[in-house]
């Protein structure tokens, strides 16, 4: 019987970890939770049929997935966890993590016979509750094809390269959503100076070359109607983009569009607020053209 543990029931990592758990229950394997907050965790086990871990037990599953905010989260529960590690296992860090954090978070796992795969996910808490989330994964090609079958909450998986590659490729990608919607935000402000409808506006932009997952899916559903539900936090979005300007200083790339984005999501991120939803980030430039996006 193969044990797998889910650690972080957060939007992305509650839904994840009931296909994990699913899937264990319809493959004879077992599933433990743990979350930081344990009524999260209690109320998993009661509502998909999880077992409840401390980190401890955790750490001796087969398969663990995580996720977290970031990495450093990451390095807290993997320091009280070493210890306890189960040599063989495999360990799948679904947080949108830092590819500078990995090489040091595979070593502290290498000593411990465990196998790290960086395995960052898209598709937003839509993706995760229907299971058709995209996973980016970064390690060893062999060690991926260990946990393929757990991937239970995936649609789509992509081998992208070594150790660290999925991270980046996630950073990059949310970039890129940053860019989309920043930009088409700056767009519509300037539209609604100039009197446009925006709606109109918007439908115009969907049926041709200037739309995007932000104009189509997010900025019509959540900035025109004020709802701005909080799926996915602004503070991640910039820590994403973030780390894509970190990624592009350490390469020496020149990536002058995804730094200046970086820096005007973590400028939004002060203002609006880390926990408002990512696409609150169009109340700045709200602000700075004093107009409402409606
Ligand atoms: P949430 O804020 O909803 O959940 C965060 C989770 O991390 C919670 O389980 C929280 O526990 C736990 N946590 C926070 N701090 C700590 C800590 N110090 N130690 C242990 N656990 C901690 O985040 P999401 O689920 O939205 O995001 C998780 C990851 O997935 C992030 O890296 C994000 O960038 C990425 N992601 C998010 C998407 C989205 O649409 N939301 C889409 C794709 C990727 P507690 O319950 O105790 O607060």
């Amino acid at each position: 019987m193969t044990t797998l543990a889910f650690l972080g029931l957060g939007a992305m990592g509650d839904p994840m970890a009931a296909h994990v758990t699913r899937h264990a229950r319809q493959g004879g394997h077992r599933s433990l939770v743990w979350n930081r907050t344990a009524s999260r965790a209690e109320a998993h086990a009661h509502a998909h049929g999880s077992e409840v871990a401390s980190l401890e037990q955790a750490a001796r599953a087969d398969v663990i997935f995580t996720c977290l905010p970031t990495s450093a989260e990451v390095d807290e529960v993997l320091t009280v966890m070493e210890p306890h590690l189960k040599a063989g296992a495999m360990w799948v860090d679904c947080t949108s993590g830092h590819p500078q954090a990995a090489p040091a978070q595979r070593e502290r796992l290498a000593a411990r016979g465990v196998t790290l795969l960086d395995a960052p996910v898209s598709g937003g808490t839509g993706g995760a509750q229907a299971g058709t989330l995209t996973v980016m994964v970064g390690g060893p090609a062999e060690a991926l094809e260990a946990v393929r079958p757990h991937l239970a909450f995936a649609g789509k998986v992509v081998h992208v390269g070594q150790s660290g590659a999925g991270f980046a490729v996630k950073a990059v990608n949310n970039a890129l959503l940053g860019v989309a919607l920043w930009a088409t935000g700056e767009g519509l402000a300037v539209l609604a100076r100039a009197g446009v409808d925006l709606g109109a506006a918007l439908d115009v932009i969907n049926a041709s070359s200037g739309r995007s997952n932000a104009s189509q899916n997010l900025i019509g559903q959540r900035v025109l109607t004020r709802e701005f539900p909080a799926t996915f936090a602004l503070g991640l979005l910039a820590k994403d983009a973030g780390i894509a300007a970190d990624l592009t200083g350490e390469v020496r790339g020149s990536a002058p569009l995804l730094a200046q984005t970086a820096a005007l999501l973590r400028a939004a991120e002060r203002v609006v607020g880390a926990d408002e939803d990512h696409t609150a980030a169009l109340k700045l430039i709200e602000q700075m053209n004093d107009v409402e996006l409606t």
